[in-house]
């Protein structure tokens, strides 16, 4: 896995620095999305700014994308998808559970087609679906 790290930092044109590796595997090896919040309880020998930097890099460069949340301001979730620096491709739902949660991707579920009142134009659309995931329902 670490040698998978670097390499997929240098992919997506970043430098292999320890930090990056460690937040790279860690949101490989989740099948969930995080906050910025929680990288920091579980890297609480790293410096608030500096994972917020990461985060910031990882979601330019196409390695994370933006998940909506209803309490953090947003989460975080590992691109599944060929994304890349120049666009992401990760245009599908998500799931959270009300009960432990947790925010799950949906790849395949695409975001719905939506029509807007005549002069609006949308920027982009986010979905987020609220339940009980398998484990807690
Ligand atoms: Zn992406
Ligand atoms: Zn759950
Ligand atoms: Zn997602």
């Amino acid at each position: 896995m670490p040698e998978k790290a670097k390499e997929l930092l240098k992919e997506h044109g970043l430098r292999k620095t320890f930090g990056r590796q460690q937040v790279l595997i860690y949101f490989r090896e989740r099948s969930t999305a995080v906050s910025h919040g929680d990288l920091c309880k579980v890297f609480p020998e790293m410096d608030r700014a500096a994972l917020y930097r990461i985060i910031q890099d990882f979601e330019e460069k196409g390695i994370v994308h933006k998940v909506p949340d209803d309490e953090v301001s947003v989460k975080y979730a590992f691109c599944a998808s060929s994304c890349t620096a120049e666009e992401h491709h990760d245009h599908h739902l998500h799931f959270k559970c009300d009960a432990c949660q947790e925010t799950y991707c949906l790849p395949e579920q695409e975001t719905p087609k939506i029509y807007l009142p005549e002069g609006f134009r949308a920027n982009s659309t986010e979905v987020l679906v609220h339940g009980f995931c398998k484990a807690c329902a």
